[in-house]
This record gives structure tokens, sequence and C-alpha cells, in this order.
């Protein structure tokens, strides 16, 4: 068994904060962490699980196959370390380190960046 990222396409969420229903919109797409021995078998999987409900609904309504559009990641790194949210699949790491200090380096700069344009600066 892999562990796979299943990720539904992108679509545009309303956040109900009005009493009629509108609010601001993201962009987003709902992503869930399945095992499955292949990337076909995972897409299936994700179909069935509460996260992908929403996305089920609408291929319902709209009569699509849920399994049309459906990106199918790897959870392994290039560095073979699995990052997926399936507890128990690595109960005593946290990932994997080369990644985690990679991105500690990106958050750095990013930060570093951000204080030198001045911008997002916390009060
Ligand atoms: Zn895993
Ligand atoms: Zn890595």
């Amino acid at each position: 068994m892999s562990h796979y990222w299943v990720m539904t396409p992108v679509y545009t969420y309303v956040e109900p904060v009005l009493d009629d229903g509108s609010g601001p919109r993201y962009d987003t797409r709902d992503v869930v962490c399945v095992a499955a021995p292949n990337k076909r078998e995972a897409r299936k999987e994700a179909v069935k699980t509460p996260e992908f409900r929403r996305h089920v609904n609408d291929c319902r309504s709209d009569r699509v196959p849920p399994f049309k559009g459906l990106e199918v990641e790897d959870c392994l790194c290039e560095h073979g370390f699995c990052w997926c949210e399936i507890p128990d699949c690595h109960p005593d790491e946290e990932g994997c380190p080369t990644c985690l200090a990679k991105d500690r380096e990106r958050w750095e700069a990013e930060d570093r960046e951000r204080r030198e344009n001045g911008v997002g600066v916390w009060i």
C-alpha cells in the first residue's frame, strides 16, 4: 500500500457570512490522504471519504463521474519520506528533515523580503 494525496479540481467557495448566504469567495480545493495500492484505487478511496462529499454531490448534480478531474500525488517526497496525514504512518517523525529545512529556509527568506519591503509588517 502506498499513501496518496487526492485533490478535487479547484472550486469557488463562498463563506456564508451574511444572512442571505453571501460572503467572501475563495478559490479552494478539497484534499484527502488515502492508502491505496495505486493511483487508480486512490481515486476510488477518496470519493468515499467525508472530505470529498461536497465534490461527489456536485458531480452527481452535474451528472459527471466523480473521478473526473481528480489529481493524485504520491505522498513520498524526493528523499523517500512519506508526508501523508495518515495516523501511524510516521508516528516518530515530523517529516523529511531535508524538506523541512528547505521549507524553513524559504519561510525565512520570505520573511526577510517582507520586512525589507515593509509589506505586511505586524503592528
Ligand atoms: Zn504515509
Ligand atoms: Zn524530502
